[in-house]
């Protein structure tokens, strides 16, 4: 049996194995319902490779994106306070330093004015004139006053005052004659309701007798040089600043009516009036979160608070957030994209395996396998393993078949072969003869030379009826030494000629030991739809017993009468 036959004996051996219509039709259902239960097992139960490394991709690209992200924030959020911090207290640092040289100041110019006047206290128009040239030409008291020893007073400016005569007893003055040295009073109410400051210094005369004091006063509430100072740096974005005296006393804040009240159980009110500096996260009283920067105005033992909200410190960081998540957006998407494309191109090869691995017993699936591009070492490795297997199993399904479909000593076709090959020119409707074969006499074959050499001479005969028969002849034993050959497209006549040519030719045919064999053919054809292929085999059989009956080494074709005769 030659490759084309063999080939030719597979399709004729699957298109033969159809069921009956409606059995044929059940199963087809009961195997889509199968293989879409394995399709959805295999799709729901399993994801592949590439959804799985896509998975994992995913995964730590939004992790490494997420961290990072979480990262900058705290780093930035860290920055943001540590600025606020720092700037609040340079901030506070810088006006306490300012607070402190203009009371030093007020001081110097008081001293430098006492001086001036102790010599004079009784030239009432110099002390006015003094007491006027100390308010107006610095600017730095609301207003100035100059008392002798019991507090009367005896000039003031502005002198619309009209206490002239009067005797001070406010808590200013009655510190300044009680101390009798350069003071800086507490905050307090005075007589005209004001919350004011007393800075004072006290006059002598020669003998070093007291004589009294001259004194300015600063308005907290109102527009004095301590309230622009404080206030001309006044920060709009929630941040403001506030000064204590020791008593805890606010006496400067940019909301006045808080000026004059007692903060108690402040950290950072604590801490500055204790005369330390630095900077403090604090909650003010408006349970606000806050940064402070504080420092102490060491001349007055006030301190000075510069504050901001925390919340308006990071109302800049979710701008800034924003900024770097789109900034790092695009670099994620790619590499997202990049680890997508390179998943794909790993998974490829895996998947087309798979796949393959589900048809190993398919014809073309080496040439798939051969196809596939096992890009790296491992998938390379199953590829190989693969088709060293396809080969193997191939191989021996092949083998299989063979020993299925022909016969082992002669090789030629076996019955169950021939069956198909029948079947199949049946449906095709196609027109064919058939011509039974016989040995005569091939007892005494087997008597006289032995059944070895019985067998060499059916091996022999195979041979030779494969030679001579044309491509689509197909040749089959059926019987011990009966043989069958199938001419398609040929008639009956062309069949007998073949037939007798067959006959001379074997009979010409040197047969080892035994000289030489005759044969009887019989000849039956199959051309309409009236009989079927195994009456067709049945009529060559006869007429195959008819060639006998009539001496042997002869060819006879069906007759209707043999039949009926036979029958
Ligand atoms: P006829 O001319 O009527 O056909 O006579 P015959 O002797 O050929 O027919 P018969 O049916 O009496 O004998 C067939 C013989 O074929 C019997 C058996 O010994 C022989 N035979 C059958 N199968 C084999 C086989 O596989 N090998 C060998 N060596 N002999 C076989
Ligand atoms: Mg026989
Ligand atoms: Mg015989």
């Amino acid at each position: 049996m030659d490759r084309s036959q063999s080939e030719y004996l597979n399709a004729v051996h699957s298109a033969t194995q159809t069921q009956p219509a409606d059995l044929s039709a059940h199963l087809s259902i009961y195997q889509d319902t199968e293989k879409s239960a394995v399709m959805k097992r295999s799709r729901f139960s399993c994801l592949t490779l590439n959804q799985l490394i896509l998975l994992l991709a995913f995964a730590a690209a939004s992790l490494t994106l997420l961290n990072s992200f979480y990262a900058s924030y705290q780093v930035q959020k860290q920055q943001l306070i540590q600025h606020s911090l720092d700037s609040n207290y340079a901030y506070a640092t810088k006006l306490a330093s300012t607070t402190n040289g203009f009371l030093g100041s007020a001081q110097q110019q008081l001293a430098y004015a006492a001086a001036e006047i102790q010599h004079r206290v009784a030239d009432t128009g110099y002390l006015l004139q003094q007491a006027d040239r100390l308010r107006l030409q610095t600017d730095s008291f609301n207003s100035v006053v100059v008392a002798d020893a019991q507090g009367i007073v005896l000039a003031t400016s502005p002198n619309t005052l009209e206490i002239m005569g009067d005797q001070l007893t406010s808590e200013g003055a009655i510190e300044a004659l009680n101390r009798r040295e350069p003071v800086i009073s507490k905050p307090y109410i005075s007589a005209t309701n004001r919350l004011l400051v007393f800075i004072s210094h006290p006059l002598f005369d020669r003998q070093g007798r007291y004589l009294g004091y001259i004194g300015g006063s600063l308005y907290l509430k109102e527009r004095s040089i301590l309230n622009e100072l404080l206030g001309t740096h006044y920060y709009k974005d929630g941040s403001y600043l506030y000064v204590v005296d020791q008593n805890k006393r606010i006496i400067y804040h940019p909301d006045i009516a808080r000026v004059g009240d007692i903060v108690e159980g402040n950290q950072v009110i604590e801490r500055v009036l204790a005369g330390n500096e630095g900077a403090l996260k604090v909650v003010n009283s408006q349970q606000i979160e806050m940064l402070a920067g504080f420092s102490p105005i060491r001349i007055a033992q006030w301190g000075v608070v510069a504050q901001r909200p925390v919340e308006a410190t990071l109302a800049s960081l979710n701008g800034l957030m924003a900024e770097v998540f789109y900034r790092s957006l695009p670099m994620a998407l790619l590499t997202f994209f990049g680890i997508w494309f390179l998943s794909r191109l790993i998974a490829r090869p895996l998947k087309q395996l798979a796949d393959t691995a589900r048809t190993l017993d398919h014809p073309e699936t080496p040439a798939n396998l051969a196809g596939i591009r096992s890009w790296y070492f491992e998938s390379s490795e199953l590829k190989q393993a693969m088709r060293k297997g396809v080969a193997l199993l191939q191989q021996q399904i092949g083998q299989l078949k063979h020993a299925a479909s022909t016969d082992p000593l002669t090789g030629v076709f076996n019955r169950r072969s021939l069956d198909l090959y029948l079947d199949h020119f049946e449906q095709q409707h196609r027109m064919f003869t058939v011509l039974a074969l016989d040995i005569d006499h091939f007892k005494q074959v087997n008597d006289t030379y032995g059944h070895s050499v019985g067998d060499k001479a059916l091996v022999a005969l195979s041979r030779k009826l494969s030679e001579t028969s044309r491509e689509q002849d197909v040749v089959a034993r059926t019987g011990g030494e009966e043989f069958v050959l199938v001419l398609p497209d040929t008639s009956q006549e062309q069949g007998y000629e073949i037939a007798e040519r067959l006959r001379l030719r074997i009979a010409e045919m040197a047969v080892e030991s035994v000289g030489s064999i005759q044969v009887s053919i019989g000849i039956a054809s199959y051309s309409d739809h009236s009989h079927t292929t195994k009456q067709v085999l049945k009529q060559a059989d006869q007429a195959l017993y008819q060639a006998k009956r009539q001496g042997r080494n002869r060819c006879e074709i069906y007759q209707t009468e043999v039949c009926d005769l036979a029958v």
